[in-house]
Order: C-alpha cells, then structure tokens, then sequence
C-alpha cells in the first residue's frame, strides 16, 4: 500500500451542498451513498438535493447578483480572488485529486495534472483576462455615442458530467464568475466530491457568499429543478446529447433562459497512407482513445485508415495496446484506472457484444478486469472490419473501445466521418498540407487536428458541430455565454 492508499483512508469526504457560502444537507433531509469504482467502497453519504433546495441556491444567487457584492466589484478585484482561488487549488493538489480519483476513478497522476493542474489554470487564466477585455464604442452620427458594453447575465446555472468533474466545472464556472454573475453548480451525482470542496476554496479565496453555490443530486430532480427554474438567466450544461436536448426544451417551456450545449462526440480520426510519422499516429490513435478510460467527449473513437497502410498500422497499434492494461488508480504508474461505475461498466461491456454481433473483429481485449478489486475495469479493447453501419461505429460508448474502420480515398474518409449526428472533434493525418485543409474544412467538427490528436489549451475555444452542442467552453469566446450585450444611446 502505497501514499495516496494511507491518504484515502485517512479521507473524510463531506457531502453536504453549499449554498449562501455555507454547507447544508438537503431540505428533504434525502441523501445517496457515493460509491468509488476503484473498489465500491462508500465515500459517504452526499446531499440529494432536489426543488427545494434549488429554490433557495437560486435565491441565494440572486440576492448575490442583486446586491453586487460581486458584480459591482471592478474586474481587477474580481481577478486578484480568482487569481487566489487558482493558487488555493494547486496548494490543496493532492487533496483534490485524491477526492477526483476516488470519486471517478481516474489515475491518481493525471488528476493532479489533468484535473487539479487543468482547472487551477483555468479559473486564473479567466480572472487574468477580465481586466483586460474592453467595451465599444459605435460609428453612430456625431450627434449621439453608442456604448457596446458587456454585462453579467445574473444567475448562471452549470450542470456538468462525471467524466472531468472539476475541469468541466471550471470551463464554466471561471468566465461566468468572472464576468460578474453569481453561479448555482451541479455535479454529476457520480463524482459530486470536488466541485463541493471548490466552493469552499473559492470563498476562502474571497468570492462573497452566494455568489458560488453547488447542488449535488440527481439530474431528474435538482438538474431538471435549475433547468425548469424561472429566475436562472443562463444554463450552461455539459453532458450527454439526449440530456442536451431535454434542456434546451426546459429551457424554453420556462423562461426562455439562455442555454447552452456542450454534448456527446463520435470523432473520426483519419490517417492516410502519406502520413508523416505513422508511429506518431499510432501513439495517438491509442493513447487518446484509452486516456481517461475511453471516457471523454471528444475520443477518437472511429479511427480510418487507409487500405494500402492498414496491416502494417494495425501491427503496430497491437504492440502498443497491452500498456494501457487498467491498474489501481492510486498507483502513480496507473494510465488507465476503473470506469466510473456499475452502469456505465454494463453499458460499455453491451457494446463490445454489440460490436461481436455485429461481426466486428476482435484484436483486443473485450473483456472485464480486475474482477477481484470489486471495482469497475474493462480491457483496452480493439475491434477491427468495423463498418460505419454498426452500432459500435454509430453510437458513443463512452469507454476504452476502439473501432477500427478502412477507406479507400480523402473523400471516402470524409464521408464516411460526416455520417453521425455529432461533430465534435476530428484528425486528420497527410503529408500533403492542400489535402489537409481540404480535408479539414469538409470534416464538420467544431475542432479539426492534422498530424495529431492532443492539441488543447485555455486560449481555443472547445464544442461541437450538430449534435455535439451549440457552445463553445475555453477561450475568450466562452465570456459571449455567460455576458449580456447592453447598447447605451446617448445624446450629445
Ligand atoms: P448526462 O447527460 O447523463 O448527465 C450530465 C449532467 O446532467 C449530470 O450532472 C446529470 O445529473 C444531469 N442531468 C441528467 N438528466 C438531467 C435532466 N433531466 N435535467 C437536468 N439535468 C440532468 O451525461 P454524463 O453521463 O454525466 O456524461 C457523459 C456525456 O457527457 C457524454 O455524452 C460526453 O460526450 C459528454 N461530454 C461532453 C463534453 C463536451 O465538452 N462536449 C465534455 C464532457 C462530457
């Protein structure tokens, strides 16, 4: 047993909801058992929240932006205690990592880094931002001036995912309060942990009570609850494509609130026979699909090679699998750890019979493992003779399985790619640089790579095309969400 095992059980999670800068239980006094899918062991028991509570975190919230307590605060003093949160987040590293990894299973080395590391930046990149962001003045007649200003929305919802519980809270939370509103969070009621401990970060930090509340509970009830409310100004929600579609309805049976969709992903990553570096596209054909446990919006998870180039990918794509064999997530050599629990396990292992009744072919794994743990593991899986008519090259899994589908030229590939309800991430791998913009420009996906898999950064805006949403978290552009554009006529 290691470091980070003494610490995990040492933990005392708390998970009470934090609402008006303070931690309650729920209304109702309801409460769920939060299991971790390293080993299914309670982490204790976690506030279900539900309208009730909802009201009053909305109340809160409201009271908050009416009052301007932080609204009315210019943008540098708003950017010092963001700045502070950031820096409260990387010295809590370990403690928040350890509660991420537990909460979803992840390897213990990528939450500090991806996660902590991730969202720490995050939250201080848009509080360095916010003073540095001018307002317009209109070309009018010079009888009158036009000021073009920026205003907070007031009360912004997120509701977030499981799979990167505290970066995709940060995509949210950083700008929205940045630019001045007050936020009510929902977790994901499987990995509610960290954003409940970043509430109390942030108004140790310095951000007012009210202005940073968080719900755990269940989609059904406290999501739905925020989404349906008739005083949340603005929902952003990351999440799957069937809940997408069901709040840009509450969203529109209620208040009309700005809502904001960051959704599922089935990115087609496409290397032709004149790629530059063919082991470069093999790590990243391999290691993107398997980080995080295949369990990311935007894993390549349809890989098209070329025909004449397909053996010899192949070969080497098997040689590399066997290194991401999932491992205890506390162990700092682990990169691929538990699937976050029983029902995304049974719904992954339903596909791979899925891809076998289809008559896709095995080449690796398929399999559950480290039945012994009682958590939750599945094998790097690999199916070949995979054709864009099967439900596995059809549907996101949302887990460690890879399809494996054949094109004969560009053009085949790109139609083949564009044939899904999503578009969120896409590759393109070509020595030849017309190619790869013609190709780039057909691919309808919010973000398009050539000759790699792993750009990202704060400073790129990050959505989908079609189904895979209509926003845009990251970036400068992600303040367009959460700000309201105010013309000001004035007579001179
Ligand atoms: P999900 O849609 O089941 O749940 C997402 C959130 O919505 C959770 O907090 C959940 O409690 C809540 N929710 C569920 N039903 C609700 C309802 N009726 N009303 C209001 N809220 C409700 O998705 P998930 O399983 O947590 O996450 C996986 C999905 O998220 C995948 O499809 C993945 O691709 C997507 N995702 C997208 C991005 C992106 O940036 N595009 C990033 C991460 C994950």
């Amino acid at each position: 047993m290691g470091k980070w095992h003494d610490k995990a059980a040492a933990l005392q999670a708390d998970g009470r909801a934090f609402i008006g800068g303070e931690r309650v239980w729920a209304q109702s006094g309801q409460q769920f058992n939060n299991l971790s899918p390293i080993d299914g062991r309670s982490l204790g028991m976690v506030a279900r929240c539900d309208g009730a509570d909802v009201d009053i975190a909305v109340a809160a919230a409201r009271a908050a932006f009416e009052d301007r307590r932080w609204a009315g605060k210019s943008p540098a003093q708003r950017k010092r205690v963001l700045i502070r949160f950031a820096d409260l987040m990387l010295q809590h590293v370990e403690e928040l990592a350890l509660l991420e990894t537990l909460d979803m299973g992840k390897p213990i080395k990528y939450s500090q880094s991806v996660d902590v590391g991730g969202a720490a930046n995050c939250i201080r990149w848009y509080g360095e931002a916010i003073d540095k962001i001018y307002d317009e003045i209109a070309p009018t007649p010079a009888s009158s001036l036009a000021l073009i200003t920026r205003e907070p929305v007031g009360v912004v919802a997120a509701i977030v995912p499981w799979n990167y519980p505290m970066l995709m809270a940060s995509w949210k939370i950083a700008p929205a309060l940045a630019a001045g509103n007050s936020v009510v969070l929902k977790p994901s009621e499987k990995s509610p942990l960290t954003a409940l401990r970043l509430a109390e970060l942030a108004l140790e930090a310095g951000v007012p009570p009210g202005v940073f509340n968080v719900l755990p509970g269940f989609g059904a009830e406290a999501g739905a609850a925020l989404a349906l409310h008739m005083d949340v100004d603005c929902i952003g929600f990351t999440g799957s494509t069937r809940v997408g579609k069901q709040i840009m309805q509450m969203a529109g049976q209620s208040n009309l609130k700005r809502a904001w969709t960051e959704l599922g992903g089935k990115s087609a990553n496409i290397v032709c026979a004149d790629c530059p570096d063919l082991d470069a596209a093999v790590d990243a054909a391999i290691g993107s699909i398997f980080f995080n446990q295949g369990e990311s919006c935007n894993a390549p998870s349809r890989l098209f090679v070329e025909e004449s180039i397909k053996e010899r990918f192949l070969e080497k794509a098997l040689a590399k699998v066997p290194a991401y064999q999932p491992g205890d997530p506390l162990d700092e050599n682990t990169v691929m750890g538990a699937i976050v629990d029983a029902t995304q396990l049974k719904t992954v292992m339903g596909y791979i019979e899925a891809g076998h009744a289809g008559g896709a072919r095995l080449l690796a794994g398929g399999k559950q493992a480290r039945t012994e743990t009682g958590g939750y593991y599945i094998e790097p899986t690999l199916f070949d003779r995979v054709d864009s008519s099967m439900v596995i090259a059809r549907e996101e899994i949302f887990g460690p399985v890879l399809s494996v589908l054949s094109f004969t030229d560009v053009q085949d590939a790109v139609r083949q790619a564009n044939a899904t309800p999503y578009g969120l991430h896409a590759a393109v791998w070509t020595s030849d640089l017309s190619k790869a913009i013609q190709t780039s420009r057909a691919l309808r996906a919010g973000t398009v790579h050539v000759n790699q898999y792993d750009g990202d950064d704060i400073t790129v805006p990050f959505g989908g095309y079609k189904q895979s949403g209509n926003g845009r978290d990251k970036s400068l552009h992600a303040f367009d969400k959460y700000t309201e554009l105010k013309t000001t006529w004035i007579q001179i």
